[in-house]
């Protein structure tokens, strides 16, 4: 292993409590979904990878043969065969991390091992959220939560093409973070302003895309709110509910709700290439790094919600 950061989904569904149910069911292994390393030893059966190769692990693995399988998104396997690093079988928070060749991805060069870990899971789950909403140029996108997902999301909305990148976000710190970084056009912190800042930034029409990050009832709902008439809104925070008046936030402005959950493998190696493809680093909004004897502290940080992304590393 030479990164492995922490998720969300690790705070929320093992740090804080165990949720214990279907796919985020914890079960007592090596913690750790973002991993990203070297191979030091391939296999019997083997037929791409040997030592030295340099890889980002998608972090599930599937049966292979059912239709999520073959449709590229072993996330979505419900098989008994299905298993995720750092949930049902041990994830990157080791020295050493077994995984199936074919949840390999090479890593190309200039990207680090940090990149590859972002990748593995956040950068993933925004870019596969970014195409579910088809972002161009022709959109302006607006990210609720700023947190790592939705720092990913400005950062490869921008690549992909959005006209105007608007974030939200209620933490400032977060918000200055995006801001620092050079991802946003416009920055609102609260919910209450954002209909002044996108009336001015939109025509008052809203965002053809919107796309939220945070899994908060009322961010969503923000997002939905502020989706242009036949425009698409993802979600791809995750947990919670969300309560809303159909006609007038759905049916009558024909707006398109999509969930997207993680991404398909071809989409995380499409998205390697286009980072180099781009000159962008995923590293870029990680705040924290510690070795993994600090693994505790860089738990207790991600958990207060104000840091930019934790990772543990290595070497850099
Ligand atoms: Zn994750
Ligand atoms: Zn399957």
């Amino acid at each position: 292993m030479r990164a492995s950061s922490i998720c969300g989904s690790d705070i929320r569904a093992i740090y804080r409590e165990h949720l214990g149910v279907g796919a985020e069911a914890y079960q007592g292994v090596v913690a750790g979904h973002e991993p990203c390393g070297e191979v030091v030893e391939a296999g019997p059966g083997a037929r791409r990878l040997s030592p030295g190769d340099r890889v980002v692990v998608y972090h599930i693995s599937g049966c292979g043969q059912c239709e999520e399988c073959r449709r590229g998104y072993p996330v979505g396997c419900s098989s008994d065969h299905r298993a995720a690093h750092g949930w049902q079988r041990d994830g990157g928070h080791a020295d050493y991390l077994l995984a199936e060749e074919s949840s390999c991805l090479l890593l190309p060069e200039p990207l680090t091992f940090v990149d590859g870990a972002l990748v593995s899971c956040g950068f993933g789950t925004a870019f596969e959220g970014l195409l579910r909403g088809r972002v161009s140029g022709r959109d302006t996108l607006l990210v609720t939560g700023l947190g790592p997902v939705g720092l990913a999301a400005a950062m490869l909305g921008r690549h992909l093409g959005a006209a105007r990148v608007i974030g939200m976000d209620p933490v400032a710190s977060r918000v200055e973070l995006a801001q620092s970084l050079d991802l946003l056009d416009v920055a609102v912190a609260d919910p209450a302003d954002l209909a002044e800042a996108l009336g001015s930034a939109t025509g008052g029409r809203g965002c053809e895309v919107t796309i939220d990050c945070s899994g908060h009832p009322d961010a969503r709902l923000a997002a939905l709110r502020h989706t242009r008439h036949w425009g698409r809104c993802v979600l791809v925070g995750e947990g919670g509910t969300m309560t809303m008046d159909v006609s007038p936030l759905l049916i009558h402005p024909q707006v398109s709700v999509h969930g997207s959950w993680v991404s398909s493998v071809q989409h995380m190696a499409e998205l390697l290439e286009l980072l180099v493809r781009w000159g962008e680093h995923p590293g870029r909004i990680v705040t924290h790094r510690y070795p993994l004897s600090e693994a505790g502290t860089a738990y207790e940080v991600a958990d207060r919600g104000q840091a930019g992304k934790v990772c543990i590393v290595w070497e850099d």
